[in-house]
């Protein structure tokens, strides 16, 4: 590990007292590993019959758990490129279980790349209500779109947009909002050397001065009786319990509720109800509290449903066949055009142009001259069962290896036409079968080489 700046080292010897020592013993042993089940897609049985080490429950999320240190690449396995679970330090997954969102509730995550946490509400929501994944830095933006598409999400939006230019536009519409907000990331110094690097005491403060524009701009968003979760994975107080205590002070619509996490210790400053997880508490560092927004019905307001443009009876009709020639299962409500792709929106989706949106629902098919091609991440969020053509084959086997790589596969020499790949019936990707071959849809940037 690099080494530690001395003014760090004197914050934590007064934040921690006593427990100093614990502090420091804990960073002399390696960074917990973890993964996070995705239920969309995967059971726990299929998870843990997959690993060839034991998966030992993680105390912050029932869906997270801990494997050896010595377990090797993961995120290589057919099960990884499938969606089937997220690399997750455990402990990471705190924030979510603070928020723990519904089935059917509006979430918004505000600071969402790269989708660690997006995809836990999206696993949580289970396919009922709206996720908005935002995430203002674009080239994260992609990454966080990617693995909303690897773990089959279908009732999220991505967007690339500030803060303040999108919470505005969305006001009152959220039923949560998740702020996991960019800090100075103390918690990662274990296995982050850059954030040891860029560590000095002005950057805490002027990540202090971020995170409260941030959680000015998230308040606008969230609907009256609405609920913030705030998290950081660092220790500083002044990005965690005085930019909690600050926020209160500008806002006294919202007030702060019990966590509801057991594992970790009270907030600091007499803040009893958000938690702080060290390294000695089986995390990495973390910080997170729950604000409740009130001043309004405890129910949501209603707001302008977005109405987006009937597709023309023709193009309805391409995609309905498209749709019938891969499915057995009827094409679902919210087809849409937006320039070369066709989309199958979520339902209740707010008004969403000029949000920097760069997906909203799954991407069903592109645009390639005068036809329409079915997508990668229309595949990803398919139930398995419902295809009417489906390759299937276990994660050790050659022909999931080589479909990871580009490869062709055999097929059956009657099948013609689209046809979806599964490694254990998770969904993986697809290809286009002929003469006895399935030709490889699988995406070049996600392959194995
Ligand atoms: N929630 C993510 C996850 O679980 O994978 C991690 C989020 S990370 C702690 C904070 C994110 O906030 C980064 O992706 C960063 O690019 C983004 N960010 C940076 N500046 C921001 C700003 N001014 N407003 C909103 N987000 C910002």
């Amino acid at each position: 590990m690099a080494e530690l700046p001395a003014a760090f080292l004197t914050r934590m010897k007064e934040l921690l007292g006593e427990e100093y020592g614990d502090f420091l013993a804990a960073y002399e042993k390696p960074p917990l590993r973890g993964i996070r089940l995705n239920p969309l897609k995967c059971t726990e049985e299929k998870l843990r019959a997959a690993f060839p080490f034991p998966l030992k429950p993680a105390p912050f999320s029932p869906l997270s758990f801990c494997f050896p240190q010595e377990g090797g690449r993961v995120g290589t396995m057919p099960l990884h490129h499938a969606g089937a679970f997220y690399s997750q330090e455990p402990s990471a997954a705190s924030a979510v279980t603070v928020l723990a969102p519904q089935p059917g509730d509006r979430v918004l995550d505000l600071c969402a790349a790269p989708g660690g946490k997006s995809t836990q509400i999206a696993a949580l929501l289970q396919g009922k209500g709206l996720l908005w994944s935002n995430e203002v830095v674009k080239s994260r933006a992609n990454v966080l779109l990617s693995n909303l598409e690897r773990l089959g999400v279908r009732n999220g939006v991505v967007s690339s947009c500030r803060p303040e230019v999108l919470c505005p536009a969305l006001a009152g519409f959220f039923d949560k909002v998740l702020v996991d907000a960019p800090c100075s990331g103390e918690g990662m110094f274990r296995r982050d050397p850059q954030a040891v690097a860029e560590w000095s005491p002005e950057h805490v403060r002027s990540c202090a001065a971020r995170q409260a524009a941030i959680l000015d701009s998230a308040a606008q968003a969230l609907r009256p009786g609405g609920l913030l979760a705030y998290s950081t994975c660092t220790f500083s107080l002044e990005e965690n319990e005085e930019t909690v205590t600050a926020f209160l002070e500008r806002h006294p619509e919202f007030s702060l509720c019990e966590a509801g996490l057991p594992q970790g210790r009270p907030g600091l400053l007499g803040m009893n109800q958000a938690r702080r997880i060290y390294p000695m508490d089986g995390g990495e560092g973390h910080f997170a509290a729950l604000l409740k927004k009130a001043g309004g019905p405890e129910e949501r307001l209603p707001y302008p449903a977005f109405a987006e443009k009937e597709p023309a009876p023709a193009l309805r009709r391409e995609a309905e066949a498209l749709w019938q020639e891969i499915f057995s299962c009827p094409m679902p409500q919210g087809l849409c055009q937006a320039g070369e792709q066709l989309l199958l929106l979520p339902e209740g989706l707010p008004p969403w142009k000029g949000l920097g949106v760069l997906r909203a629902g799954v991407l069903f098919a592109a645009g390639k001259g005068k036809r329409w091609e079915p997508c990668h991440a229309l595949f990803m969020a398919a139930s398995p069962g419902q295809l009417r053509r489906r390759l299937d084959f276990p994660a050790g086997s050659p022909e999931i290896s080589a479909f990871l790589r580009g490869e062709e596969l055999p097929a059956p020499e009657e099948w013609r036409g689209w046809t979806g790949v599964s490694v254990d019936g998770v969904m993986l990707g697809f290809g286009k079968c002929s003469q006895g071959r399935l030709k490889n849809r699988y995406p070049k940037g996600l392959r194995n080489f």
